[in-house]
C-alpha cells in the first residue's frame, strides 16, 4: 500500500474559545487503512477537532501526521502534509465541470492551465477519482447542477487528487438521501483502506454496517471508543445519546 507508513497521532490537545473548554485534552490514535467515526452529540467538539488539525482553531498538546507537527502549523505547510478536509457544505466551483474541477485540484501545486487541457492530457489520478467517487459519468456535468451527494462526492475526489493522506470529513452524508448514504458508504470504504480518514458523523445509524472503530466525544472528551458494537453497548453512551 501505498501510504502505509502514515499515521495521525493527537495527544492532550486543546481548544479553548474565551475560557469555554472546547476540546478537553482528546488522545487519538488513527493508522493508516482505519477509518475512524469521530461521533457524539452536537456540541462534543468534534468539528473544533478538525478545525484544530488544519490550522482553523488555535489548540495546544500535539497531533502529528506523518512525523509533521500540525498543532500551531500554518493552513499551507499542514495541507503540504498531506492533510485535507470537506466541510459540510461543499465547496466546490459551481460553473465548472466535475473534470474542471478535479483539474484545478489536481494542478493547484503546478500553476494555471488546468482549463485549458484536452482530453487527452487528463491526468491518471484525475481520472482514478472520478471512477472512485462515481462520477465518470458525469465528468462533463456543471458542478452546480449536481445532486447534494455528488457534490460532496466530488468534493472527496478534489482531496484525492491533491494526494491528501489523511482526510478529515465533516459529516459528509447529512442531508442524503438514503441511496446516496449507502454509496458514501462505499465511498469511504474503498478510500479508508488505503488512506488515513476520519469521518465526524453525529448519526449512530449510520455507523452500524460498518467494522471500523469509533471514537465517542462528549463535552470535549473521549467518552468511549472501540467498536460501534462496543460503543453501543456502553452505558456512558447510551446515557449521552438517551439523555442528549
Ligand atoms: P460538534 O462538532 O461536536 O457539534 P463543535 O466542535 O462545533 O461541536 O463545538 C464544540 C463547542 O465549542 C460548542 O459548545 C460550540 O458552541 C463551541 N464553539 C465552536 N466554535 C466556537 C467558536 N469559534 N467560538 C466559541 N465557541 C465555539
Amino acid at each position: 500500500r501505498r501510504f502505509r507508513h502514515d499515521y495521525l497521532e493527537v495527544r492532550d490537545l486543546r481548544v479553548e474559545f474565551d475560557g469555554f473548554v472546547a476540546v478537553d485534552g482528546v488522545d487519538l490514535t488513527v493508522t493508516q487503512g482505519d477509518l475512524r467515526f469521530l461521533i457524539g452529540p452536537n456540541g462534543a467538539g468534534k468539528t473544533t477537532i478538525v478545525d484544530a488539525l488544519t490550522g482553523l482553531a488555535a489548540a495546544s498538546g500535539s497531533a502529528q501526521f506523518g512525523g509533521v507537527e500540525l498543532v500551531g502549523a500554518k493552513v499551507h505547510r499542514i495541507a503540504r502534509a498531506g492533510v485535507g478536509r470537506t466541510f459540510q457544505t461543499a465547496s466546490v466551483f459551481d460553473e465548472l465541470t466535475v473534470l474542471q474541477n478535479l483539474d484545478i485540484a489536481a494542478g493547484s501545486r503546478r500553476g494555471p492551465g488546468a482549463l485549458l487541457r484536452r482530453r487527452s492530457e487528463v491526468p491518471a489520478a484525475v481520472e482514478e477519482a472520478m471512477d472512485t467517487i462515481g462520477l465518470a459519468g458525469a465528468r462533463d456535468t456543471p458542478a452546480g447542477v449536481l445532486a447534494h451527494g455528488q457534490k460532496q462526492w466530488l468534493e472527496i475526489g478534489m482531496l484525492l487528487v491533491q494526494d491528501a493522506r489523511l482526510l478529515l470529513l465533516d459529516e459528509p452524508v447529512a442531508g442524503m438521501s438514503h441511496a446516496e448514504r449507502e454509496e458514501t458508504g462505499q465511498l469511504l470504504r474503498r478510500v479508508g483502506a488505503e488512506r488515513t480518514v476520519v469521518v465526524v458523523e453525529h448519526d449512530m445509524e449510520f455507523l452500524r454496517s460498518f467494522a471500523s472503530s469509533v471514537t465517542v466525544l462528549h463535552q470535549g472528551t473521549v467518552l468511549s471508543e472501540g467498536s460501534v458494537a462496543h460503543v453501543q453497548a456502553d452505558p456512558r453512551v447510551v446515557e449521552v445519546y438517551l439523555g442528549g
